[in-house]
């Protein structure tokens, strides 16, 4: 055959074009191995949920497992605001050579609902809270997926040694659902006492996209959350005499109708805004003006300055309605923003791009989808805040049944996402596709 440049030069380029494909065979290979194994642990996870700050037996799975692998353990990390209560935080160290310091992060917990997804591995547990009363618990948010995922990257990661450089360090977080957990692993010095991360990254599950995609977006991906309380102060007196009283049911009222001018008249439109009045409580008896009502309001907010500006809004409409009520300055409305306030999950656009780069190579393209920004919120974004402020990205797992997605995206419904007694994700593309993903993200960032 004669000698053809041409062919040569294309010979080259297949073979150059094929080594990630390789690679990348190699990674498939070595989840699918440890698939059957994943799903096991996911169903037991799944029928065993444990409630924020009581993640005993959850965090004792991944700590075994950790340890197995040759990780650097430290359990039982954390600190809460409140000295009775332990942490279940889990921190695991893989050093290896020298590089960049990735943490990665899943959350542990379940919440406090009656499970109605009729699977076989569905949870049947039921606890008492505080109060007494008796609650279901279910893993309804996909923290059990999340777990699933984070030690199938573990054990990728050891096995991937050879192709990786730098310190990798995994951090199962308690109490995520209260946003309590992020807060008590950062204050008990996660940071200080453990190798500075260079990067943290974390991904969340979704009903929004099928299993087998993940969905990524730079700068704000949740927003804010704020709880207010305000308590509106009238003065108490007959029911048949309101000229003697300053009647705080009909202050709260006029609150909470010119609370929603702050959305629509004073917000930018381009950046979403919520503020919710979800309780409001006065009074005992038909004929009585009481002397307070309490109301209870949630906000979302997607950056700094605008909670700010919601914030401030909220406190000035309601001193100044109660102002123009006539209620005297000592009555004033008591307005208290809760200290469990999160804020803003802010992607680091640097950090996400690169990300969203490896996962288009590990996953293929067409499986990795621009996403948008939800209302929701995490605690996650806290790691950002906290000295060294390292560049965070959490990115979305498909986590739905393929077919009924695609049914309902047809018919212009949603499935049940995370928070739903229903929401029920399909646990082996799920799970498969997490692993890959999570992999590809840590191999990039610590490439050798
Ligand atoms: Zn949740
Ligand atoms: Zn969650």
């Amino acid at each position: 055959m004669k000698y053809k440049p041409g062919l040569l030069l294309c010979a080259l380029a297949v073979l150059c074009g094929a080594m990630p494909l390789f690679a990348q065979s190699d990674l498939d290979q070595r989840v699918g191995k440890e698939m059957d194994s994943l799903v096991a642990t996911y169903k037991h996870l799944h029928e065993n949920p444990e409630l924020s700050t009581q993640e005993k037996e959850s965090s004792a799975l991944i700590a075994a497992e950790l340890h197995k692998l040759g990780y650097d353990l430290t359990d039982h990390f954390g600190q809460y605001d409140s000295p009775g209560l332990v942490s279940y935080g889990i921190i695991g160290v893989l050093r290896n050579g020298p590089g960049p310091t990735v943490y990665v992060r899943t959350d542990m917990d379940a919440l406090p609902i009656v499970e109605n997804t009729g699977l076989p591995y569905a949870s049947h547990v039921k606890v008492k809270r505080a109060d007494g009363a008796e609650v279901g618990v279910m893993h309804a948010c996909g923290h059990d997926i999340h777990m699933s995922v984070f030690i199938g990257t573990a054990r990728m990661l050891a096995q991937l040694k050879n192709q990786w450089s730098g310190t990798l360090i995994l951090i199962g977080q308690p109490a995520e659902e209260m946003v309590g957990g992020a807060g008590a692993l950062l204050r008990a010095g996660l940071f200080t006492k453990f190798p500075k991360p260079d990067y943290v990254l974390a991904l969340h599950d979704t009903a929004e996209l099928p299993a087998g995609q993940v969905s990524w977006h730079e700068g704000t991906i949740l927003a804010g959350a704020d709880s207010v309380d305000i308590i509106v102060r009238g003065i108490g007196g007959h029911g048949a005499a309101p000229q003697v009283s300053k009647d705080p049911i009909l202050i709260a009222s006029e609150i909470v109708v010119a609370l929603q001018t702050i959305v629509s008249r004073e917000m930018d439109p381009q950046v979403p805004t919520v503020v919710t009045v979800g309780s409001f409580h006065a009074g005992t008896k038909h004929n009585i003006i009481p002397d307070e009502a309490h109301l209870q309001l949630t906000v979302r907010t997607m950056n700094p300055q605008q909670r700010e500006k919601v914030l401030s809004a909220i406190t000035r409409i309601a001193n100044g309605i109660a102002a123009a009520a006539g209620v005297p300055a000592d009555r004033a409305p008591l307005i208290e923003i809760a200290k469990d306030s999160v804020p803003a999950t802010i992607n680091n656009p640097e950090l996400t791009r690169r990300v969203a780069g490896a996962l288009e190579r590990g996953l293929g393209k067409e499986n990795v989808v621009p996403g948008k920004a939800q209302m929701a919120s995490e605690d996650f974004s806290l790691y950002a805040l906290q000295d060294p402020k390292p560049p965070i990205c959490m990115f979305q797992l498909g986590a739905a049944d393929p077919a009924k997605w695609l049914t309902a995206k047809q018919n212009g419904t949603h499935l049940p996402g995370p928070h739903s007694p229903e929401f029920a994700p399909v646990p082996e593309p799920t799970i498969r596709t997490g692993v890959k993903a999570m992999t590809s993200a840590v191999l990039e960032l610590l490439k050798k």
